[in-house]
């Protein structure tokens, strides 16, 4: 097969691979970005394999950067693009389930083909526009089936996270996962636990925010497989209700709103374990638990200015598109007008702060400045105070005298 117009990413990179054969050497477009052409989707990274070793493409080229050269990756900056270019290999001794740990350099497109993880993603292109096709990629595209390439056995018990990488792809594709690739997905689900736990995230992460999330993940709990990812066992019947509380053309807006919205169905004692255990960011932790507290307080039909001052605009509304999905009443405008309406969005916008109340009124520093600084905040967001120094002076002064008659 022969694609007559090559993609506006390939015909730009074009040069890379003329030059690369220039010098006498192979050079091909391969894996995601030749898939996602011949699927008529955007393209992001347009990857280059060749037989030449790294230290043969840095002489081709007069800016590289060593990213991955161990691998044999070398990234090579090319008119505005970014492109790496990496030696035909195969990974031949794997441990612990993980990582290759010997990388053998290769002179053959073929045996570099081999060692990919699905048919669909062992596809290369020349500079004329021939798809080179050794593993039934392309029919496996056209009829929408992820299978392996190879033993499936083998190639998951090689490297489990291809089994995550499975799952992932059938929910941003719709594929179906071809029943010998399924079946060994699921007998080698036990090696997950193998697996790093961020590259796992990854994976679930790129899973939950695709377009047919809910065929992947149906097809991650059938198999088993999310028994052995962190805090997973035995939540089989809360992951199917993910899937059923959310109308099927729901696609979640963002990681922090999938996770938030996981953790609710989970309905654990302690989601902050939960999230340590995924060993995502504090910020990403922090996000995710804000989501929770607004989504059960919006449980509790509540709603008002110290509530958008809190958590923010975004987060409310985040948390209001999950409602709509599940056709709960929303409160959109609502919302925005609280926001528009807020005297102040922080701390730092009040007229006056902690020093200023020690100089011009004699106050110590310790917690009750706190405290009184927080009721100041309060009394702002709420409209019962102007936001000026004068009138928060009096609110001190008579507040003061309040307490002390
Ligand atoms: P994406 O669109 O998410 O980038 P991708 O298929 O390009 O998907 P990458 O992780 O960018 O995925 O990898 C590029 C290519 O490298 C893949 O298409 C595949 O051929 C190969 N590959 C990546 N990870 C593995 C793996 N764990 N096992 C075997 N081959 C892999
Ligand atoms: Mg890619």
């Amino acid at each position: 097969m022969r694609l007559k117009t090559l993609p506006s990413e390939f015909q730009k990179a074009l040069p890379i691979l003329k030059k690369i054969r220039k010098a006498g050497y192979q050079a091909y477009f391969v894996g995601g970005s030749v898939r996602d052409a011949l699927l008529h989707r955007p393209i992001h990274d347009v990857d280059i394999a060749t037989d030449a070793y790294p230290q043969e493409i840095k002489q081709i080229f007069t800016r590289t950067a060593d990213i991955g050269i161990e691998h044999g990756t070398v990234l090579v900056l090319y008119q505005g693009g970014e492109y790496e270019i990496t030696t035909f290999r195969t990974e031949d001794t794997y441990v612990d389930y993980r990582r290759p740990s010997n990388v053998s350099f290769v002179r053959s497109l073929s045996e570099d083909l081999r060692r990919r993880d699905f048919t669909i993603n062992a596809l290369a292109l020349d500079e004329d526009g021939h798809v080179i096709d050794e593993f039934t990629g392309l029919s496996d595209l056209k009829q929408q089936i992820l299978r392996a390439v190879g033993q499936p056995n083998e190639r998951f018990k090689e490297d489990a996270l291809r089994i995550m990488r499975g799952f992932r792809f059938a929910a941003s594709f719709n594929f179906q996962i071809e029943k010998a690739t399924f079946a060994a997905m699921a007998s080698c689900a036990s090696l997950l636990e193998k697996i790093s736990v961020e590259r796992s995230f990854v994976e679930f992460d790129k899973l939950l925010l695709a377009p047919y999330w809910k065929h992947g993940l149906e097809a991650l709990i059938v198999s088993g497989a999310f028994a052995y990812l962190p805090g997973l066992e035995n939540k089989e019947p809360e992951l199917f209700r993910l899937i059923e509380d959310l109308p099927d053309s729901f696609v979640f807006t963002s990681s922090e709103q999938a996770w938030a919205f996981l953790l609710y169905v989970l309905n654990l004692a302690d989601n902050q374990h939960f999230l340590r255990l995924w060993k995502v960011s504090n910020h990403f932790q922090k996000t995710v638990l804000n989501l929770l507290a607004v989504y059960s307080l919006r449980e509790q039909n509540q709603l008002d200015e110290k509530m958008v001052y809190q958590y923010g605009r975004e987060l409310l509304l985040i948390v209001e598109n999950l409602r709509e999905a599940q056709g709960l009443p929303v409160a959109f405008t609502q919302i925005e007008t609280l926001n528009q309406k807020l005297p102040i969005r922080s701390k730092k916008e009040m007229a006056v702060n902690g020093g200023v109340l020690i100089k011009e009124l004699g106050f110590k520093s310790g917690p009750d400045l706190g405290a009184v600084l927080d009721a100041i905040e309060t009394a702002i967001v709420t409209g019962q105070l102007e936001n000026s120094k004068s009138a928060i002076f009096a609110y001190l002064r008579s507040s003061r005298s309040d307490s002390s008659s």
